[in-house]
Protein backbone atom coordinates (compact mmCIF):
# COMPACT_ATOMS: atom_id res chain seq x y z
CA UNK A 1 0.00 0.00 0.00
CA UNK A 2 1.51 3.50 -0.32
CA UNK A 3 2.23 5.83 1.91
CA UNK A 4 0.71 9.14 1.50
CA UNK A 5 1.92 12.83 2.54
CA UNK A 6 0.82 16.30 1.52
CA UNK A 7 4.16 17.23 0.36
CA UNK A 8 7.04 14.97 -1.64
CA UNK A 9 10.31 16.91 -1.93
CA UNK A 10 13.00 15.50 -4.22
CA UNK A 11 16.39 16.75 -3.40
CA UNK A 12 17.54 17.43 0.30
CA UNK A 13 19.58 19.91 -0.21
CA UNK A 14 19.27 24.02 0.30
CA UNK A 15 16.21 24.57 -1.21
CA UNK A 16 14.32 21.41 -0.74
CA UNK A 17 15.13 21.32 3.23
CA UNK A 18 14.17 25.09 3.22
CA UNK A 19 10.44 24.16 1.72
CA UNK A 20 10.42 21.14 3.81
CA UNK A 21 11.00 23.31 6.99
CA UNK A 22 8.63 26.09 5.96
CA UNK A 23 5.53 23.68 5.11
CA UNK A 24 6.26 21.45 8.09
CA UNK A 25 5.43 24.35 10.12
CA UNK A 26 2.73 24.61 8.58
CA UNK A 27 1.49 21.32 9.53
CA UNK A 28 1.87 19.48 6.53
CA UNK A 29 3.16 16.01 6.16
CA UNK A 30 6.60 16.04 4.34
CA UNK A 31 8.51 13.37 2.67
CA UNK A 32 12.05 14.76 1.41
CA UNK A 33 13.59 11.79 -1.15
CA UNK A 34 17.03 12.14 -1.86
CA UNK A 35 19.44 9.92 -3.71
CA UNK A 36 22.56 10.73 -2.16
CA UNK A 37 23.82 9.29 1.29
CA UNK A 38 23.73 12.24 2.97
CA UNK A 39 22.13 15.56 2.64
CA UNK A 40 22.88 19.03 1.94
CA UNK A 41 26.37 17.93 0.60
CA UNK A 42 26.65 21.43 -1.58
CA UNK A 43 26.05 23.34 1.95
CA UNK A 44 28.59 21.78 3.37
CA UNK A 45 31.27 22.19 0.79
CA UNK A 46 30.77 25.84 0.39
CA UNK A 47 32.42 29.27 1.07
CA UNK A 48 35.24 27.01 1.92
CA UNK A 49 33.78 25.12 4.08
CA UNK A 50 32.37 28.38 6.09
CA UNK A 51 29.40 28.57 4.03
CA UNK A 52 28.66 32.12 2.23
CA UNK A 53 25.01 31.49 3.14
CA UNK A 54 23.33 34.89 1.99
CA UNK A 55 24.77 38.62 0.40
CA UNK A 56 23.54 41.94 2.07
CA UNK A 57 22.61 43.30 -0.73
CA UNK A 58 20.43 41.21 -3.48
CA UNK A 59 18.50 42.44 -6.39
CA UNK A 60 16.98 40.85 -9.66
CA UNK A 61 20.54 42.66 -10.87
CA UNK A 62 22.77 39.52 -9.44
CA UNK A 63 21.13 36.72 -11.01
CA UNK A 64 20.94 35.87 -14.24
CA UNK A 65 17.23 35.10 -15.40
CA UNK A 66 15.89 34.86 -19.38
CA UNK A 67 13.02 37.03 -17.34
CA UNK A 68 15.22 39.35 -14.99
CA UNK A 69 11.94 40.22 -12.91
CA UNK A 70 11.13 36.50 -12.43
CA UNK A 71 13.24 36.43 -9.10
CA UNK A 72 11.63 39.56 -7.43
CA UNK A 73 8.69 38.35 -5.62
CA UNK A 74 10.20 35.40 -4.28
CA UNK A 75 13.50 37.55 -2.91
CA UNK A 76 11.19 40.40 -1.72
CA UNK A 77 8.90 37.81 0.61
CA UNK A 78 11.97 36.03 1.58
CA UNK A 79 14.92 38.89 2.09
CA UNK A 80 18.63 38.12 3.28
CA UNK A 81 17.41 39.78 6.61
CA UNK A 82 14.74 36.70 6.72
CA UNK A 83 17.57 34.51 6.61
CA UNK A 84 19.73 36.01 8.90
CA UNK A 85 17.31 36.44 11.44
CA UNK A 86 17.05 32.64 11.15
CA UNK A 87 20.52 32.35 11.74
CA UNK A 88 20.37 34.55 15.19
CA UNK A 89 17.71 32.72 16.40
CA UNK A 90 20.15 29.32 16.15
CA UNK A 91 22.94 31.12 17.96
CA UNK A 92 25.12 30.73 14.94
CA UNK A 93 27.98 32.66 14.94
CA UNK A 94 29.07 34.92 11.18
CA UNK A 95 30.85 37.40 9.88
CA UNK A 96 30.81 39.87 7.07
CA UNK A 97 33.59 39.91 3.88
CA UNK A 98 33.58 42.07 1.19
CA UNK A 99 30.95 42.85 -0.93
CA UNK A 100 28.49 42.22 1.97
CA UNK A 101 28.90 38.29 1.87
CA UNK A 102 28.24 36.68 5.01
CA UNK A 103 29.61 33.54 5.81
CA UNK A 104 29.79 31.31 9.19
CA UNK A 105 32.47 31.87 11.81
CA UNK A 106 33.36 28.20 12.39
CA UNK A 107 31.64 26.07 10.06
CA UNK A 108 28.92 26.07 7.11
CA UNK A 109 27.57 22.55 9.68
CA UNK A 110 25.71 24.95 11.34
CA UNK A 111 23.82 26.28 8.46
CA UNK A 112 23.11 22.35 7.92
CA UNK A 113 22.42 21.50 11.36
CA UNK A 114 19.89 24.71 11.92
CA UNK A 115 18.08 23.40 8.63
CA UNK A 116 17.86 20.31 9.58
CA UNK A 117 16.58 21.21 13.32
CA UNK A 118 13.86 23.12 11.36
CA UNK A 119 12.71 20.52 9.42
CA UNK A 120 12.59 18.15 12.86
CA UNK A 121 10.35 20.70 14.73
CA UNK A 122 7.58 20.30 11.55
CA UNK A 123 8.15 16.66 11.88
CA UNK A 124 9.81 16.04 8.29
CA UNK A 125 10.38 12.63 7.17
CA UNK A 126 14.18 13.05 5.06
CA UNK A 127 14.98 9.55 3.50
CA UNK A 128 18.82 9.34 2.39
CA UNK A 129 19.60 6.97 -0.69
CA UNK A 130 16.21 7.07 -2.04
CA UNK A 131 16.47 7.41 -5.70
CA UNK A 132 12.90 8.17 -7.22
CA UNK A 133 11.37 5.52 -10.13
CA UNK A 134 8.47 5.21 -11.73
CA UNK A 135 7.38 9.18 -11.00
CA UNK A 136 3.57 9.95 -12.44
CA UNK A 137 2.09 13.16 -12.49
CA UNK A 138 -1.06 13.42 -11.75
CA UNK A 139 -3.57 14.36 -8.68
CA UNK A 140 -2.50 12.57 -6.55
CA UNK A 141 1.47 12.37 -7.76
CA UNK A 142 2.75 8.77 -7.59
CA UNK A 143 6.23 7.87 -7.10
CA UNK A 144 8.61 4.67 -6.37
CA UNK A 145 11.63 4.65 -3.61
CA UNK A 146 13.79 1.83 -2.25
CA UNK A 147 10.99 2.17 1.01
CA UNK A 148 7.92 1.36 -1.47
CA UNK A 149 5.17 3.45 -2.90
CA UNK A 150 4.59 7.10 -2.36
CA UNK A 151 1.37 9.21 -3.33
CA UNK A 152 1.32 12.90 -2.49
CA UNK A 153 -0.60 16.18 -3.29
CA UNK A 154 2.10 18.64 -4.35
CA UNK A 155 5.29 17.26 -5.54
CA UNK A 156 8.57 19.85 -5.42
CA UNK A 157 11.34 19.58 -7.71
CA UNK A 158 14.81 20.81 -5.68
CA UNK A 159 17.07 18.32 -7.11
CA UNK A 160 19.57 21.45 -8.07
CA UNK A 161 22.05 21.84 -11.39
CA UNK A 162 24.11 20.02 -12.82
CA UNK A 163 27.84 20.99 -11.15
CA UNK A 164 30.00 18.49 -9.74
CA UNK A 165 28.40 15.09 -10.50
CA UNK A 166 30.62 13.72 -7.50
CA UNK A 167 28.37 15.47 -4.87
CA UNK A 168 25.17 13.97 -6.57
CA UNK A 169 24.50 16.64 -8.82
CA UNK A 170 22.20 15.49 -11.72
CA UNK A 171 20.36 16.27 -14.44
CA UNK A 172 16.73 14.75 -13.06
CA UNK A 173 14.70 18.16 -12.45
CA UNK A 174 15.42 19.21 -15.82
CA UNK A 175 14.52 16.16 -17.35
CA UNK A 176 11.66 16.14 -16.02
CA UNK A 177 10.54 19.20 -16.80
CA UNK A 178 11.72 18.51 -20.94
CA UNK A 179 8.86 15.35 -20.28
CA UNK A 180 6.23 17.59 -19.40
CA UNK A 181 6.93 19.60 -22.53
CA UNK A 182 8.60 22.43 -20.31
CA UNK A 183 10.79 24.49 -21.87
CA UNK A 184 14.63 24.04 -20.13
CA UNK A 185 17.40 26.38 -21.37
CA UNK A 186 20.39 24.28 -22.01
CA UNK A 187 22.21 24.20 -18.95
CA UNK A 188 26.11 25.19 -19.03
CA UNK A 189 28.44 25.35 -15.93
CA UNK A 190 28.99 28.85 -14.85
CA UNK A 191 31.43 30.33 -11.71
CA UNK A 192 33.90 27.92 -13.10
CA UNK A 193 37.49 29.11 -14.50
CA UNK A 194 38.13 29.50 -18.20
CA UNK A 195 40.52 27.68 -19.98
CA UNK A 196 43.04 28.67 -22.61
CA UNK A 197 45.01 27.32 -25.22
CA UNK A 198 48.03 27.51 -27.73
CA UNK A 199 49.89 30.59 -27.91
CA UNK A 200 48.10 32.28 -25.07
CA UNK A 201 48.47 29.49 -22.71
CA UNK A 202 52.34 29.19 -23.18
CA UNK A 203 52.08 32.26 -22.56
CA UNK A 204 50.58 32.89 -19.20
CA UNK A 205 51.02 29.36 -17.79
CA UNK A 206 54.14 29.45 -15.79
CA UNK A 207 52.65 32.77 -13.74
CA UNK A 208 50.28 30.45 -12.81
CA UNK A 209 49.47 31.24 -9.14
CA UNK A 210 49.67 35.41 -9.11
CA UNK A 211 46.88 37.01 -8.41
CA UNK A 212 45.91 40.98 -9.90
CA UNK A 213 43.02 43.34 -8.82
CA UNK A 214 41.22 43.26 -12.87
CA UNK A 215 37.99 44.10 -14.75
CA UNK A 216 36.90 41.61 -16.46
CA UNK A 217 34.19 42.08 -18.97
CA UNK A 218 32.50 39.06 -21.11
CA UNK A 219 29.51 40.26 -23.36
CA UNK A 220 28.93 44.13 -21.79
CA UNK A 221 28.84 42.37 -18.25
CA UNK A 222 31.90 43.51 -16.34
CA UNK A 223 33.49 42.48 -13.01
CA UNK A 224 36.23 43.67 -10.95
CA UNK A 225 37.71 41.63 -8.40
CA UNK A 226 40.91 39.33 -8.46
CA UNK A 227 42.02 37.29 -11.34
CA UNK A 228 43.97 34.43 -10.99
CA UNK A 229 46.21 32.71 -13.12
CA UNK A 230 46.65 28.89 -13.32
CA UNK A 231 48.05 26.48 -15.37
CA UNK A 232 45.38 25.51 -17.41
CA UNK A 233 43.84 29.60 -17.77
CA UNK A 234 42.36 31.63 -15.43
CA UNK A 235 40.38 32.13 -12.34
CA UNK A 236 39.64 34.07 -9.36
CA UNK A 237 35.97 36.02 -8.41
CA UNK A 238 36.61 38.60 -11.35
CA UNK A 239 37.15 35.45 -14.24
CA UNK A 240 34.75 33.20 -12.19
CA UNK A 241 31.75 35.72 -12.34
CA UNK A 242 32.55 36.53 -16.04
CA UNK A 243 32.03 32.96 -16.80
CA UNK A 244 28.43 32.83 -16.07
CA UNK A 245 28.22 35.35 -18.70
CA UNK A 246 30.24 33.62 -21.41
CA UNK A 247 29.56 30.71 -24.23
CA UNK A 248 32.20 29.09 -26.90
CA UNK A 249 33.41 31.86 -29.48
CA UNK A 250 33.22 34.85 -26.95
CA UNK A 251 36.14 37.14 -26.03
CA UNK A 252 37.00 38.36 -22.61
CA UNK A 253 38.96 41.37 -21.70
CA UNK A 254 40.71 41.90 -19.02
CA UNK A 255 42.10 45.51 -17.94
CA UNK A 256 44.45 44.43 -15.44
CA UNK A 257 45.28 48.22 -14.58
CA UNK A 258 41.46 48.93 -13.36
CA UNK A 259 42.17 51.50 -11.01
CA UNK A 260 44.45 54.00 -13.64
CA UNK A 261 43.58 56.26 -16.42
CA UNK A 262 46.33 54.91 -18.25
CA UNK A 263 47.23 57.37 -20.56
CA UNK A 264 47.31 60.58 -18.24
CA UNK A 265 49.16 58.71 -15.59
CA UNK A 266 52.23 57.74 -17.97
CA UNK A 267 52.15 61.68 -19.45
CA UNK A 268 52.58 62.55 -15.85
CA UNK A 269 55.30 60.20 -15.16
CA UNK A 270 57.11 60.50 -18.00
CA UNK A 271 57.56 64.34 -16.80
CA UNK A 272 58.22 63.09 -13.45
CA UNK A 273 60.71 59.86 -13.93
CA UNK A 274 61.48 60.46 -17.80
CA UNK A 275 64.60 57.46 -17.37
CA UNK A 276 62.17 55.29 -15.36
CA UNK A 277 62.04 52.03 -17.45
CA UNK A 278 58.44 50.78 -18.19
CA UNK A 279 59.17 47.37 -17.39
CA UNK A 280 59.46 48.84 -13.72
CA UNK A 281 56.65 50.99 -13.45
CA UNK A 282 54.68 48.04 -14.93
CA UNK A 283 56.15 46.02 -12.09
CA UNK A 284 54.96 48.16 -9.67
CA UNK A 285 51.15 47.36 -10.55
CA UNK A 286 51.60 43.98 -12.16
CA UNK A 287 54.01 42.11 -9.88
CA UNK A 288 57.37 41.68 -11.55
CA UNK A 289 57.18 38.73 -13.85
CA UNK A 290 53.72 39.79 -15.12
CA UNK A 291 55.49 43.05 -15.88
CA UNK A 292 58.49 40.87 -17.40
CA UNK A 293 56.25 38.99 -19.47
CA UNK A 294 53.90 41.64 -20.99
CA UNK A 295 57.40 42.88 -22.07
CA UNK A 296 58.38 39.91 -23.78
CA UNK A 297 55.18 39.41 -25.73
CA UNK A 298 53.23 42.79 -26.51
CA UNK A 299 54.99 46.16 -25.14
CA UNK A 300 58.67 47.13 -25.91
CA UNK A 301 60.23 48.06 -22.73
CA UNK A 302 62.47 51.53 -22.83
CA UNK A 303 62.83 54.25 -20.73
CA UNK A 304 59.31 56.39 -20.25
CA UNK A 305 60.73 59.49 -22.05
CA UNK A 306 61.20 57.24 -25.21
CA UNK A 307 57.59 55.80 -25.56
CA UNK A 308 55.93 57.05 -28.62
CA UNK A 309 52.31 57.45 -29.57
CA UNK A 310 52.34 53.84 -30.48
CA UNK A 311 54.59 52.51 -27.84
CA UNK A 312 51.23 54.31 -25.28
CA UNK A 313 48.78 52.65 -27.67
CA UNK A 314 50.53 49.25 -27.36
CA UNK A 315 50.86 49.36 -23.47
CA UNK A 316 47.08 50.75 -23.05
CA UNK A 317 45.65 47.44 -25.35
CA UNK A 318 48.25 45.10 -23.71
CA UNK A 319 47.19 46.33 -20.22
CA UNK A 320 43.79 47.93 -20.09
CA UNK A 321 42.56 45.94 -23.41
CA UNK A 322 44.01 42.50 -22.96
CA UNK A 323 41.83 40.25 -24.94
CA UNK A 324 41.64 36.52 -24.86
CA UNK A 325 39.63 33.63 -26.36
CA UNK A 326 39.18 31.28 -24.14
CA UNK A 327 39.25 27.71 -25.20
CA UNK A 328 36.62 26.52 -22.99
CA UNK A 329 35.57 26.16 -18.99
CA UNK A 330 36.51 23.80 -16.63
CA UNK A 331 33.35 22.34 -16.70
CA UNK A 332 30.50 20.86 -14.22
CA UNK A 333 33.59 19.09 -12.61
CA UNK A 334 34.53 22.36 -10.75
CA UNK A 335 31.74 24.73 -11.38
CA UNK A 336 29.97 26.15 -8.94
CA UNK A 337 26.76 26.59 -10.52
CA UNK A 338 25.05 25.92 -13.46
CA UNK A 339 23.44 28.74 -16.23
CA UNK A 340 20.15 27.78 -17.56
CA UNK A 341 17.33 25.25 -16.30
CA UNK A 342 13.61 25.24 -16.49
CA UNK A 343 11.99 27.98 -17.79
CA UNK A 344 10.20 30.43 -15.03
CA UNK A 345 8.08 31.33 -17.96
CA UNK A 346 5.79 28.09 -17.05
CA UNK A 347 5.78 28.63 -13.49
CA UNK A 348 4.23 31.58 -11.21
CA UNK A 349 6.63 34.08 -9.33
CA UNK A 350 5.19 34.06 -6.10
CA UNK A 351 4.77 30.02 -5.22
CA UNK A 352 7.43 28.41 -8.29
CA UNK A 353 3.88 26.12 -8.85
CA UNK A 354 3.66 25.34 -13.01
CA UNK A 355 0.94 26.54 -14.42
CA UNK A 356 -0.38 23.61 -16.43
CA UNK A 357 1.02 20.87 -13.78
CA UNK A 358 -0.81 21.25 -10.66
CA UNK A 359 0.50 20.55 -7.36
CA UNK A 360 3.70 20.66 -9.80
CA UNK A 361 6.69 22.94 -7.77
CA UNK A 362 10.14 23.66 -9.51
CA UNK A 363 12.49 25.48 -6.69
CA UNK A 364 16.39 26.54 -5.99
CA UNK A 365 19.00 25.95 -8.93
CA UNK A 366 17.20 23.75 -11.29
CA UNK A 367 15.31 26.70 -12.55
CA UNK A 368 16.52 29.27 -15.21
CA UNK A 369 17.98 31.00 -12.02
CA UNK A 370 21.66 31.53 -11.24
CA UNK A 371 23.01 33.95 -9.06
CA UNK A 372 26.56 36.10 -8.85
CA UNK A 373 29.60 34.95 -6.49
CA UNK A 374 28.81 35.77 -3.46
CA UNK A 375 26.01 34.29 -1.82
CA UNK A 376 23.06 34.78 -4.14
CA UNK A 377 22.83 31.07 -4.54
CA UNK A 378 21.91 30.27 -1.44
CA UNK A 379 19.54 33.24 -0.84
CA UNK A 380 17.78 31.99 -4.10
CA UNK A 381 17.47 28.42 -2.40
CA UNK A 382 16.20 29.66 0.90
CA UNK A 383 13.84 32.43 -1.20
CA UNK A 384 12.21 30.05 -3.72
CA UNK A 385 12.19 27.57 -1.32
CA UNK A 386 10.23 29.26 1.25
CA UNK A 387 7.78 30.96 -1.14
CA UNK A 388 6.86 27.00 -2.38
CA UNK A 389 7.12 26.02 1.14
CA UNK A 390 4.37 28.53 1.96
CA UNK A 391 1.93 26.93 -0.57
CA UNK A 392 2.37 23.38 -0.82
P1 LIG B 1 21.47 21.46 -4.12
O1 LIG B 1 21.82 22.14 -2.86
O2 LIG B 1 22.53 21.07 -5.07
O3 LIG B 1 20.60 20.16 -3.71
C1 LIG B 1 20.14 19.25 -4.67
C2 LIG B 1 19.92 17.92 -3.97
O4 LIG B 1 19.22 17.06 -4.86
C3 LIG B 1 21.21 17.20 -3.60
O5 LIG B 1 21.16 16.80 -2.25
C4 LIG B 1 21.26 16.01 -4.55
O6 LIG B 1 21.86 14.86 -3.95
C5 LIG B 1 19.78 15.77 -4.81
N1 LIG B 1 19.52 15.11 -6.08
C6 LIG B 1 20.04 15.41 -7.30
N2 LIG B 1 19.54 14.57 -8.22
C7 LIG B 1 18.69 13.73 -7.57
C8 LIG B 1 17.88 12.65 -7.99
N3 LIG B 1 17.86 12.26 -9.27
N4 LIG B 1 17.13 12.02 -7.08
C9 LIG B 1 17.16 12.40 -5.76
N5 LIG B 1 17.91 13.41 -5.30
C10 LIG B 1 18.66 14.07 -6.21
N6 LIG B 1 26.29 29.34 -3.25
C11 LIG B 1 26.31 30.39 -2.41
O7 LIG B 1 25.36 31.18 -2.40
N7 LIG B 1 27.36 30.58 -1.54
C12 LIG B 1 28.43 29.73 -1.49
O8 LIG B 1 29.33 29.90 -0.65
C13 LIG B 1 28.46 28.65 -2.41
N8 LIG B 1 29.52 27.81 -2.44
C14 LIG B 1 29.50 26.73 -3.29
C15 LIG B 1 30.60 25.87 -3.31
C16 LIG B 1 30.59 24.76 -4.15
C17 LIG B 1 31.80 23.86 -4.19
C18 LIG B 1 29.46 24.51 -4.96
C19 LIG B 1 29.41 23.31 -5.87
C20 LIG B 1 28.37 25.37 -4.95
C21 LIG B 1 28.38 26.49 -4.14
N9 LIG B 1 27.31 27.40 -4.11
C22 LIG B 1 27.33 28.46 -3.27
C23 LIG B 1 26.09 27.16 -4.92
C24 LIG B 1 24.99 26.51 -4.03
O9 LIG B 1 25.56 25.42 -3.35
C25 LIG B 1 23.82 26.04 -4.87
O10 LIG B 1 23.38 27.07 -5.73
C26 LIG B 1 22.66 25.59 -3.98
O11 LIG B 1 23.10 24.50 -3.18
C27 LIG B 1 21.47 25.18 -4.82
O12 LIG B 1 20.50 24.64 -3.98
P2 LIG B 1 19.50 23.53 -4.53
O13 LIG B 1 18.64 23.12 -3.40
O14 LIG B 1 18.86 24.00 -5.78
O15 LIG B 1 20.44 22.32 -4.98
Amino acid sequence: KARHFDVVIIGAGASGLMCAAVAGARGRRVLVLDHANKVGKKILMSGGGRCNFTNRHVGPDNYLCHNPHFVKSALSRYTPADFIALVERHRIAYHERSHGQLFCDHSAKDILRMLLDECRAGGVRIETRSPVSDLRIGEPHQLFCPQGPVSCESLVIATGGCSIPTLGATDFGMALARSLGMTVHPPRPALVPLTLSGRTLERVRDLSGIALEARVTVADHSFRENLLFTHRGLSGPAVLQASSYWEPGLPVEIDLLPELDLAAHLQRLRRERPKMALKTWLGQHLTRRVAQRWCECWVEDKPLEQLTTGDMDAVEAACKRWTVWPSGTEGYRTAEVTVGGVDTEALSSKTMACRDQPGLYFIGEVMDVTGHLGGYNFQWAWSSGHAAGQCV
